[in-house]
């Protein structure tokens, strides 16, 4: 086969041989369960100009970025979380689509660090997991659903020391659009493009006096429309809002929790902020009953009040303690 026509994708792959064998050397057992991807071709990568590229374009995309995904999770296993996240100040912004998902996605992480604004941008809602149990209809039961979900959100705020805001939007729904049809993601955010922002620069009103704080923004793993809206924003308006804060997105919960949901999500934010090329960092949740119990503070979301960590941690294809994972392209 011509240079020229080899696959375009190869690069990924090529990184990826290169890490696999010290995944399989340090005794794990990595498994892509949902393709046929055979191994044994990447842990004898000795000849690679041997390696068939024929077998390579195979794959497909889908098995590459699995692969590389697995590879990218096992590096940020073992490297350190940067210094700089580590930073905490009054002036952090967590950026909320919805009451809850911070406590879903950074929970642990904002209890240890106990500072910053909780900025819930969605904050009208229809949503609650026993629609039975409000007998309110029309607009009387948009304001009692969105008044339960704001004191869930400030219940959370007081237990992780933030100050909540809220945005005031009308969630998807209320939009009159199905949640996950993410091709009217792009119109959205267009659309709410300067109410998105207003509400984010209105949140952050002192300017810092200390080091740049953080801004912590969905990643839109799961491809909920308004998280893609805030994420869209966030990206737009990057060069501003870096002025400001150090950026850092977070993997969405529940929906990283399954893989292919996580993988799908992840390989839609590198296509969207392809130019950033953020590092992965895992934050351990320690106690997975302190999590769980900030998780509870959200009881209309959910039939059953939760009794495993599972749907609040990343999907991994290796081992790895229960926790929150945030990406960065800041070097500090
Ligand atoms: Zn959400």
């Amino acid at each position: 086969m011509l240079d020229s026509q080899r696959p375009t994708g190869i690069l990924p792959i090529l990184r990826a041989v290169e890490i696999v064998p010290k995944i399989v050397i340090a005794g794990q057992d990595l498994r892509l369960q949902e393709n046929a991807l055979d191994l044994n071709l990447l842990r004898n990568p000795v000849d690679r100009s041997g390696m068939s590229w024929n077998a390579i374009a195979s794959f497909g995309p889908k098995a590459l970025h699995g692969l590389n995904l697995a590879a990218q999770d096992f590096a940020s296993r073992r490297r350190p979380a940067p210094a700089g996240l580590a930073e905490a100040s009054t002036h952090d912004l967590y950026l909320a689509p919805h009451c809850d998902d911070i406590c879903f996605s950074l929970g642990a992480f904002a209890l240890k660090r106990r500072k910053g604004v909780l900025l819930t941008l969605f904050s009208k809602s229809g949503y609650v997991a026993r629609p039975q149990t409000i007998a309110a209809l029309g607009d009387e039961r948009i304001a009692v659903i969105s008044s339960l979900r704001q004191r869930e959100d400030l219940a959370f705020a007081e237990q992780a020391g933030l100050r909540p805001c809220f945005g005031g939007l009308d969630e998807a729904l209320l939009r009159g659009h199905d949640p996950f049809e993410t091709a009217k993601a792009q119109d959205d955010a267009r659309q709410l493009d300067g109410a998105v922002i207003a509400a984010i620069f209105a949140a952050a009103a002192e300017q810092p006096k200390d080091r740049q704080p953080w801004l912590f923004c969905p990643m839109a793993i799961g491809g909920h429309i308004d998280h893609m809206v805030v994420l869209k924003v966030v990206l737009r308006h990057y060069n501003a809002l870096r002025a400001r804060w150090r950026i850092a997105f977070y993997e969405d919960l529940h929906y990283a929790s399954a893989w292919q949901a996580r993988a799908t999500g992840l390989a839609r934010f590198r296509h969207l902020a392809v130019e950033l090329k953020p590092q992965r960092s895992l934050w351990p949740i320690g106690a997975a009953a302190d999590k769980l119990a900030l998780v509870a503070l959200y009881p209309s979301q959910f039939v059953e009040p939760p009794a495993s960590i599972k749907p609040f941690t990343p999907a991994q294809r290796i081992p790895a303690p229960a926790h929150e994972a945030l990406w960065s392209a800041e070097q500090t």
